[in-house]
């Protein structure tokens, strides 16, 4: 187990940052109250919206951005997280796009790029100069509460932000000016915050089930906290699924029924789209506490004004489908981490969306009726826990001298074996930061070089999975096949992998850094692997026995010839022995060219035959028998 503390390397005041789609909250430890304390913003604001925008004559960002998003729709720039780190042609930035007032092209290696006026002319951005911008009005937050500069920082992504978003969003912090400690899961410091505020109250061990759906991203996690020991067993969760998905459906509700009542249509008209988008999510939030609202936009297109009632039920309908999407989210969550939910101690209710009363509902209907745990503000636990690692990272500031904080890694991770088999390294729900290393063997003789491709999800077959990257380990030394080299996996507390390979027998090494270049998974794929494994399940095992059976033949064969081509044990064999034996290789080896056509039981038969050909030769002869007793032992 790692210890936080050695980790410590830190100086200065450090602050944790909850980086969220819709608001972003900055925190830090106050040592003198024990506690992390909540930054609020010029305006008083405990949150800031993560907006920024762009006009003739300056940059705005937080609540002044949002302010005037009305009025300058097209270089009004939000939802920066929902592009970090993806691809432009990406179909969830696809989706995105088509609701978006500002406009976004594809850039350079097909990435998303923001056009905005500024100053009187066009300007480029990409998502990490938008999340930097939000980074440093965070920044700027707490200095201006500190009174002195800050450099360090904690910022938190969600769960399920693959490696590439993870590095985006680091690099947004170093464009803002940051050192950034380290990049943690939005649960997992939710969790903590729970756990170190709630602490005193616990006894013994608990089960912690962290429920964050917040503007963009949603996500769960189970932790164990015991004493000062806060262990992830399971995380699952949707970066594109929140708040803002329920504001887009009312959005769309509303214009239909505009066009409905007044033969209008808006869906074209960003200024519009804006003004309603800001209506729906007002009365989306006033429906979490009353049962019916009204929407009113004056003069929202060509001078007619919209007003409209809308009931809570009629939300809950329109958005339902998106609701059992994240109990789906729950119970896998659940299944991971091999808990029942009567195992589950507190539900711990984090993010704005979760003051949704259906989704409530839903929730404790699915633990049996339990009490859900709304004592710690849902929008500011983020950052109360991302404060809270901030200090545990900072000498001299927190004396927790144990504790532990141990998280997990979201999917399978491993390498493609021979017949394109998956060979899990890193099994998900891993704790990370992991170290394995896994040995495998050359399939040739005199093999100069292996390919080492790295696949991430749960399928059988490798190729079903996302690949990530791929290295050669080139100047093997030669060998017979069977030569041993090693792959390993380093996963560090920030999430971010390192594959490296190794011949056993020298110290010939390659490794690779999974980085931005390659393309990986959205969420929504991510969900739709997992699914698709479960579902393949019968198939997957299938292919895999078939594989299995195809590689015991080949290496039977390989061992056969081996021995065959050894004169001291061929010489030994009446030659009407040895031909049936030779035969009965190049049969073998046709079956194998036919693999794809041929079923499992053809290898596994055929095998057998061989055996009850090759084994009584062998023992007929005392030399051979020899031979053969190690030749065994080798197969
Ligand atoms: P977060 O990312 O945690 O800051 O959550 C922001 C999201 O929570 C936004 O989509 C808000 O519209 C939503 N939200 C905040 N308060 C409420 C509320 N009372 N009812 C429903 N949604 C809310």
């Amino acid at each position: 187990m790692m210890k936080l503390l050695m980790a410590k390397k830190y100086e200065g005041p450090a602050i944790g940052i909850d980086l969220g789609t819709t608001y972003s909250c900055v925190a830090i430890w106050q040592e003198q109250n024990n506690q992390a304390e909540i930054i609020h913003n010029e305006q008083g604001n405990r949150t800031t919206p993560s907006l920024v925008a762009f006009t003739d004559t300056q940059s705005l960002i937080g609540d002044a951005a949002k302010n005037q998003a009305a009025t300058n729709p097209s270089n009004t720039v939000f939802d920066a997280k929902r592009l970090i780190g993806r691809k432009y042609s990406d179909s969830v930035v696809q989706e995105d796009v088509k609701l978006w007032p500002f406009q976004v092209i594809a850039g350079t290696d097909d990435k998303p790029t923001i056009v905005v006026k500024y100053k009187g002319e066009e300007k480029y951005l990409v998502p990490e100069d938008i999340s930097s911008m939000v980074l440093t009005n965070m920044k700027e937050i707490a200095e201006a509460f500190l009174g002195s500069p800050v450099r360090n920082a904690v910022i938190t992504v969600p769960a399920y932000f693959n490696d590439s978003q993870r590095k985006a969003t680091k690099d947004a912090g170093a464009i803002a000016g940051l050192d950034v400690m380290r990049i943690i899961n939005e649960p997992t410091a939710a969790g903590l915050a729970y756990g170190l505020q709630k602490k005193s109250r616990f006894d013994g061990k608990r089960n912690v089930f962290i429920f964050d759906l917040g503007g963009g991203t949603f996500d769960v996690s189970i932790l164990t906290i015991e004493d000062d020991s806060f262990q992830v067993k399971a995380t699952a969760g949707d970066t594109h699924l929140g708040g803002e998905d329920f504001d887009n459906i009312l959005v769309d509700h509303f214009v239909k029924e505009f066009k409905r009542k007044h033969k209008k249509d808006i869906s074209g008209n960003p200024r519009a789209l804006r003004r309603l988008r800001s209506a729906c999510e007002k009365a989306k939030r006033t429906l979490s506490f009353a049962t019916d609202t009204t929407i009113e936009v004056d003069a929202l297109f060509e001078s007619t004004d919209l007003c409209s009632a809308i009931t809570r039920a009629k939300f809950e309908e329109l958005n339902i489908d998106l609701f059992k999407k994240c109990m789906e989210t729950v119970e896998r969550c659940l299944e991971d981490s091999k808990m029942d939910k009567s195992d589950i101690d507190d539900v711990v209710l984090v993010g704005g969306s979760s003051r949704i009363p259906k989704v409530q509902h839903l929730l404790q209907d699915f633990f049996n009726g339990k009490e859900l745990c709304k004592g710690i503000n849902p929008d500011e636990a983020v950052a109360y826990g991302a404060a809270v690692q901030a200090a545990l990272l900072t000498d001299g500031v927190m004396n927790v001298p144990n504790l532990v904080l141990l998280d997990v890694t979201p999917l399978s991770l491993g390498t493609s074996v021979k017949g394109d088999v998956m060979s899990v390294v890193v099994p998900r729900n891993t704790t990370i930061p992991v170290k394995k290393t896994q040995g495998y063997i050359t399939i040739e003789d005199n093999q100069s070089r292996v390919l080492i491709e790295v696949y991430e999800g749960e399928r059988t077959r490798a190729s079903d999975n996302n690949l990530l990257g791929s290295f050669y380990l080139t100047g093997l030394t030669p060998a017979p096949r069977g030569s041993p080299y090693d792959v390993c996996f380093a996963i560090d507390e920030n999430g971010i992998l390192i594959v490296s390979a190794e011949e056993r027998t020298t110290d010939n090494k390659n490794e690779i850094t999974i980085t931005n270049e390659t393309d990986r998974l959205s969420a929504k794929e991510i969900k739709r692997m997992i699914q698709e494994a479960e579902n393949h399940e019968v198939d997957d095992m299938k292919f895999k026995n078939r594989v299995t059976a195809m590689n015991d033949l080949d290496l039977y064969l390989y061992k056969m010839n081996k021995s065959m081509k050894d004169k001291c044990v061929s010489s030994k064999l009446p030659s009407i022995v040895q031909d049936k034996i030779n035969s009965a290789i190049v049969k073998g080896k046709s079956l194998l060219d036919d693999g794809q056509q041929l079923e499992t039981s053809v290898f596994v038969e055929f095998l057998m035959e061989l055996k009850s050909i090759f084994e009584p030769a062998m023992a007929k002869k005392s030399i051979a028998t020899r031979t053969w007793g190690k030749l065994k032992k080798l197969i």
